[in-house]
């Protein structure tokens, strides 16, 4: 059947502002005045705005809907909210063994560090784990250092921390996931049924976002099999690209694995929703918990320069390995250090081994050393920013500029230079993390704040325009994953994922998503 949408504007990257769209058989037939002059059904878009499906190039949408089975604690701005809400799922809950959820807000205290005394008031029965909404840092109860062992005389592992009282005894807060799995490789394991709940949940928020294509950025078992069921089953509603989490000691046992699940995945039957190319690095941590690899030291911690998760060596030989295997590589990196690292890494990778079509990625990318700014577009890395972190939010002013001062605190988020210097740049919400709602985050990099609001701009000099903005959010993260020939634009032949707005982008910035469309049918956000 044909259809052609009229009676508003509409966008694509490439194709800048027109009116009419032509489709049919799932696919884009005809963009223009080519596609009004056609004959079809009409869908009236009323003076609202067409624009192709979004594309989240790095989100976590399992652990998004794993949280949403625990206590709910996200924009909750006090302690006492906090424990309020543990203590009501505490109670509703008395059957489950472990109560893990997040993620709460770390600015609400001053230098991040929760205590555990704080939730034995409200749970001292059974082992809380709450995390924070940086996801480097969680905050458990007495309960849970118990189950661990942690005590005053546990060292501090290899890569993460563990906040101490004077005496040295364990506070209820540690940092980076080598430290958290001290305590989580006691809980029960996920199992492939609750992560299928998690991902039925995690689809339907993101279609209700205007989000047809996403990505799950840090994969381990059982999460993979868990999306295999879930596209076998039809479940999986949008499409979802894996990148399996590997880590400095285990990255060469996970090989044989990973391939297993990318040979099972690659032969799931149409549509092909699934895929799975990728593997996740983990470099470093993040500013807000002093855990960012940095060229100069913290200002409040003069001794440390942050966490430097890898080797140099084992991390050009972990990256060679999976590149030589067709892998394409995700690397977080956040810290000056950190960037610096991956991409000498991805320098030595690219030297070594034979030229393929790789695309590397390098995520968050939040402080870059000026030597290190051209080097994106000279080894051709996608710099994968989240454009809802673009602005002074609470997290750089409360923990992040103490820790490392004013000039690299605004130094933060270059996607005004890397675009001059022809970088590609790709937008991902890091969910749940920070919101997966694109719409809240588009105008950020553009005004370099909230809009409506009467803050200052933050380096005003590092704004992009809106049709940059949207661009990376779609063509940008397409090319990303492999599938810029398929989505991310609405060319003739492209397959018809298209978002439908109030008002258009360009004029306002509050907007409300009418109805989005998935391969030429609409489908509802129930
Ligand atoms: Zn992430």
């Amino acid at each position: 059947m044909r259809i052609i949408f009229k009676g508003g504007s509409a966008w694509s990257p490439g194709l800048g502002l027109f009116e009419g769209l032509a489709i049919e058989n799932g696919r884009i037939l005809a963009v223009g005045p080519e596609a009004l002059k056609m004959t079809g059904e009409v869908i009236d878009l009323d003076g609202g705005f067409l624009l192709p499906g979004f594309i989240d190039g790095h989100a976590h949408p399992i652990f998004a809907g794993r949280e949403a089975q625990g206590p709910k604690v996200n924009n909750l701005q006090s302690v006492e909210a906090i424990k309020e809400e543990v203590a009501r799922f505490a109670k509703e809950n008395p059957s489950e063994s472990w109560i893990i959820g997040g993620a709460y807000e770390a600015a609400i205290i001053s230098g991040g560090d929760f205590d555990a005394h704080w939730l034995d008031e409200v749970v001292s029965d059974r082992p809380v784990v709450l995390h924070a909404v940086d996801h480097h840092t969680i905050w458990v109860n007495s309960k849970a250092l118990e189950i661990a062992g942690i005590t005053a005389k546990t060292k501090d592992p290899d890569g993460g921390t563990i906040a101490r009282r004077e005496d040295g005894s364990p506070k209820g807060t540690l940092r980076e996931p080598i430290a958290f799995d001290l305590i989580l490789k006691h809980a029960p394991a996920d199992s492939v049924e609750s992560d299928l709940k998690a991902i039925k949940y995690a689809c339907q928020e993101l279609i209700s976002a205007g989000v047809t294509t996403a990505t799950e950025c840090w994969v381990e078992p059982p999460m993979a099999e868990a999306y295999i069921a879930a596209a076998k089953s039809g479940a999986l509603t949008i499409d979802m690209h894996l990148a399996f989490l590997v880590t400095p000691q285990n990255w060469q046992e996970q090989i044989a694995y990973i391939q297993e699940m990318r040979a099972q995945i690659s032969k799931l039957p149409e549509p092909k929703r699934l895929k799975a190319n990728t593997i996740k690095f983990l470099t470093d941590g993040a500013l807000s918990s002093g855990t960012a690899a940095m060229l100069d030291p913290y200002l409040d911690n003069p001794e440390s320069t942050g966490l430097k998760i890898w080797d140099d060596t084992n991390l050009i030989e972990a990256i060679s390995a999976y590149d030589l295997l067709n892998f394409q590589v995700h690397v977080h990196a956040i810290g000056d250090s950190a960037i610096n690292q991956s991409l000498n890494a991805i320098e030595a990778m690219v030297k070594a081994n034979p030229k393929w079509d790789r695309r590397p990625v390098i995520v968050h990318a939040q402080l870059i050393a000026p030597t290190d700014l051209a080097r994106f577009k000279e080894l051709d890395v996608i710099a994968n920013f989240q454009p809802l972190w673009t602005y002074l939010d609470p997290m750089n002013k409360e923990l992040i500029e103490p820790r490392i001062g004013a000039a690299r605190n605004n130094r933060q988020y270059q996607l005004r230079t890397l675009l001059d210097l022809n970088t590609k740049i790709s937008f991902g919400s890091d969910w749940p993390v920070t919101s997966h709602k694109p719409l809240e985050a588009i105008f950020i990099p553009v005004l370099r704040k909230i809009p409506g609001t009467s803050e200052q701009a933050w380096n005003i000099t590092e704004a992009i325009t809106i049709e940059e903005s949207l661009t990376a959010y779609t063509a940008g993260s397409a090319y990303q994953l492999f599938r810029e020939k398929e989505v991310g634009s609405l060319d003739v032949g492209m397959r018809a994922n298209l978002v439908i707005l109030d008002k258009s982008p360009f004029l306002d910035t509050d907007l409300q998503i009418v109805a989005l469309w998935r391969d030429g049918e609409e489908i509802k956000s129930s």
